[in-house]
């Protein structure tokens, strides 16, 4: 089947700095590079990474052509990706010497899908395919009810984290993925813990314990792999990517949980984001202590 993403499409501009700049200073940047990112991208070639057959729906603008050029070079399809006039989501990441960052960001296009876009790419939906959303786009509750509408699984990353984003969608869910934090912040602010919630599959991701998987709010615990970690940006995306493949796949949840774990496991011991995320071959053959 298809992995229906809905999805922002980010260009990741780092800047190096000698310091992090203060109130009213201009600094000159000694570097800069350019990445893919966004939740979504990332998620979309992590899905396309471990197999899966992947379709994003999203906008990018006049200067965003490359962040789609790229994900086609990752193997997703970006038939349904629009070009817009708005310009293309992006992080002004700037990072000093010590690796300490401020970062900016812009949803620009991610926040310019429009709903005949949307509906577009789903009508070539078949049931049974996955549907996915995270908090960076518009159109995520008209797109969580056209998904149980049209009898796809629908999944939810509930980052970055607003309860409201959250609660809005829980009713659609079939699949909701959220880390430690973020499941605390959703209990303080429903007073529902991730076992109360009416939804089918549950996934926590604690970081380098592992994630916690709940079916129908009975919960399994997958340890994490031990790795010696040097950037764990973008783990959590992959974490999702290869479950998201799994399941498509209709893998056992425990076996598409294992999998994520390894991946996640591989990405952190790698620096950058979508551009490095491992591919299946790598995740199986990786071998961990
Ligand atoms: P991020 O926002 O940094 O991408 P996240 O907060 O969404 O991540 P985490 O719970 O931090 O998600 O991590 C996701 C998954 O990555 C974990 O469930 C685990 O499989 C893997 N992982 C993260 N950190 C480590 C680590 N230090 N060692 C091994 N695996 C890790």
């Amino acid at each position: 089947m298809t992995i229906w993403n809905l999805g922002s499409i980010n260009a990741d501009m780092i800047y190096a700095v000698p310091h992090l700049p203060g109130p009213g200073e201009s600094l000159a940047a000694t570097g800069m590079e350019r990445f893919l990112g966004g939740k979504g991208a990332n998620m979309s070639v992590a899905a396309a990474r471990a197999g899966a057959q992947v379709a994003h729906i999203g906008a990018v603008g006049p200067d965003g052509r490359w962040a789609q050029d790229r994900l086609t070079e990752y193997g997703v399809d970006t038939r349904h990706i629009d070009g817009v006039e708005v310009p293309t989501g992006h992080a002004i990441i700037a990072v000093d010497a010590q690796g300490e960052n401020n970062i900016i960001l812009f949803p620009g296009s991610n926040h310019a899908i429009s709903q005949d876009q949307l509906g577009q790419a789903l009508s070539s939906a078949q049931q049974g395919g996955l549907l996915v959303m995270q908090n960076e786009t518009n159109l995520q509750v008209e797109a969580a009810k056209m998904g149980r509408d049209l009898g796809l699984t629908v999944c939810y990353a509930a980052a970055p984290f607003q309860a409201d984003a959250v609660q809005a969608v829980l009713p659609y869910l079939d699949f909701l993925i959220l880390n430690e934090i973020e499941a605390e912040q959703l209990r303080q602010a429903t007073g529902q813990s991730v076992t109360d919630l009416e939804v089918e599959h549950v996934i926590v991701t604690l970081g380098s314990k592992g994630a916690r998987y709940y079916h129908r709010g009975t919960a399994s615990d997958f340890p994490a792999y031990k790795v010696k970690a040097v950037d764990t940006t973008g783990a959590g995306d992959t974490f999702t990517g290869y479950v998201l493949a799994g399941m498509d796949r209709g893998m056992p949840m425990a076996q598409a949980v294992s999998q994520a774990n390894r991946a996640a496991a591989l990405m952190v011991t790698r620096h950058g984001t979508a551009d490095v995320i491992p591919d299946l071959k790598e995740v199986r053959e990786a071998r961990f202590d």
